[in-house]
């Protein structure tokens, strides 16, 4: 299933066949509300935010600042003449992911409703129904980390789990392989790079490093977290 590259630290894995098709989904979707996946990744960022301060409760061993949990939005675009990537980074500081966890929780389906929305999405397609239907059971059933194909060329994460003492860096295109290395020096916790397609508001790409859009997109979708919410905006 993968081969490695120089050492089993850094390797190169396809994803199941199940995960391709819904990945390939999501990379030509016509979804009309791509503008989900913030809801998706900052809901995902607040769970790990939960579940470190359970953690740090009820394991007093465990060795962990917990006196600071938050979410930053972190964006990063080109100087007014220049062009380049423009990237979007969501980012925690909670419970993070082992590399173990990162194989199975994210490269792989492992969420039965997935496999059901995608099924569903198959039917859906087979019947010849329109970008409305489709539209439906995608808000119906939630798309969760796979949603930031809908937006994002290349999608990067990097975590490092409570506790341990190397991290992990998920990379993939959204094709069909990802690749895993290791991260001597990542911070605890996980952060999400979206290196974004471009702006295309006909086809519901908004500029998602735009402050305004993300203020206004936080409010709709993340009003509820109960986690601070911070932005960082970096001109390169
Ligand atoms: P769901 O949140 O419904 O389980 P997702 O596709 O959004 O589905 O995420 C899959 C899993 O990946 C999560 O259940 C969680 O275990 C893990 N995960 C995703 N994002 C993070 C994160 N920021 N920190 C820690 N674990 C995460
Ligand atoms: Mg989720």
């Amino acid at each position: 299933m993968w081969r490695s590259s120089m050492s089993t630290a850094s390797e190169v894995r396809e994803f199941q066949a199940e995960t391709r098709q819904l990945l390939d989904l999501m990379v030509h979707s016509i979804y009309s509300n791509k503008d989900s996946f913030l809801r998706e990744l900052v809901s995902n960022a607040s769970d790990a935010l939960d579940k470190l301060r359970l953690e740090s409760l009820l394991n007093k061993d465990l060795d962990v600042d917990t006196s600071d949990l938050h979410i930053t939005l972190e964006t990063v675009t080109p100087a007014d003449d220049e062009s380049g990537p423009r990237s979007l980074t969501v980012r925690d500081n909670g419970i993070g992911m082992s590399r173990d966890e990162v194989v199975d929780l994210i490269g792989t389906l492992a969420k039965s409703g997935t496999a059901e929305l995608r099924k569903q999405l198959a039917e859906a397609q087979r019947s010849g129904s329109d970008s409305a239907a489709t539209d439906e059971l995608i808000g119906q059933f939630g798309i969760g980390f796979y949603s930031t194909f809908m937006v994002a060329d290349t999608v990067t994460l990097v975590t490092k789990k409570a506790g341990e003492a190397t991290g992990t860096r998920w990379e993939s295109t959204g094709d069909g392989t990802y690749t895993l290395d290791e991260v001597a020096d990542a911070p605890q916790g996980t952060a999400v790079t979206l290196t974004l397609k471009p702006v295309d508001t006909e086809n519901h790409l908004h500029d998602y490093t735009d402050q305004a859009t993300l203020r206004s997109l936080v409010k709709k979708y993340s009003d509820f977290i109960g986690w601070p919410i911070r932005m960082d905006v970096e001109k390169t």
